[in-house]
């Protein structure tokens, strides 16, 4: 039911916040190459306050629309950044394409992470290949989308398409980005990866961890 996947909205973000505050030392490292050096910080806040604001809401009985939502609304005002707005444009329209009263099934997730990657690019106007984290969502929607039109089961489906937006987001190392804050320093970043794609993985790694649990 969805507010079955409402607790497990918020068990995923309780994990995510985990992950992301092990990382962001790392994250900021990366943003330091050609960026500010922000990331971890802002990726921290934005985690802490969607776990917050998940939990909240799951607590009080909400589904998987609102909880998300309200997740997604923390995470925009407490991030900051581009990266910020960005996660809470993600979380929106993902929320977006889910109910609160039916169950969720993997065919609306997968239309709701490709809901999310179409509203990022949208926003961001970034393609592939400009060193963003678009590199590494774009390959996670569409093996995501694919391995579940093809009847696996969502635990497999994401379990894989996280592999893939591993491998994706280290492949932008051999980029030079040309986008954001980046796109004046872009010649750094070559042989560094994208840590907005780097967080991306991550998330989504950590998604899978808490599926399959
Ligand atoms: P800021 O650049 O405002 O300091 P962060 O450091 O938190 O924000 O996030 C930087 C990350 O945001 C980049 O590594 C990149 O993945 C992502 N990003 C920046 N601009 C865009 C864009 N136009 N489209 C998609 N992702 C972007
Ligand atoms: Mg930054
Ligand atoms: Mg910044």
């Amino acid at each position: 039911a969805s507010r079955a996947a409402a607790q497990t909205i918020s068990a995923a973000f309780d994990e995510i916040a985990t992950a992301i505050d092990g990382a962001a030392d790392e994250l900021g490292r990366l943003d330091a190459v050609a960026g500010d050096g922000d990331h971890g910080i802002g990726m921290r806040r934005g985690a802490h306050a969607g776990r917050d604001a998940a939990r909240a809401a799951a607590d009080a009985g909400a589904g998987a629309q609102t909880t998300l939502l309200r997740a997604a609304d923390a995470w925009g005002d407490r991030a900051g950044g581009t990266s910020g707005v960005i996660w809470a444009r993600i979380l929106r329209s993902m929320a977006e394409q889910l109910g609160d009263t039916s169950d969720v099934t993997r065919t609306e997730v997968a239309a709701a992470v490709s809901a999310a990657r179409d509203a990022v690019v949208e926003f961001g106007k970034a393609k592939i290949g400009q060193k963003t984290m678009v590199d590494a969502m774009t390959p996670f929607a569409d093996e995501l989308s694919e391995r579940v039109a093809a009847g696996d089961s969502l635990v497999d489906a994401w379990s894989h398409a996280a592999g893939v937006a591993e491998e994706a987001a280290q492949e932008t190392a051999a980029l030079k980005a040309t986008l954001g804050r980046a796109k004046s320093h872009g010649d750094k970043s070559v042989g560094s990866p994208d840590p907005g794609a780097v967080s991306f993985a991550l998330i989504g790694t950590t998604v899978s961890d808490v599926l399959a649990q």
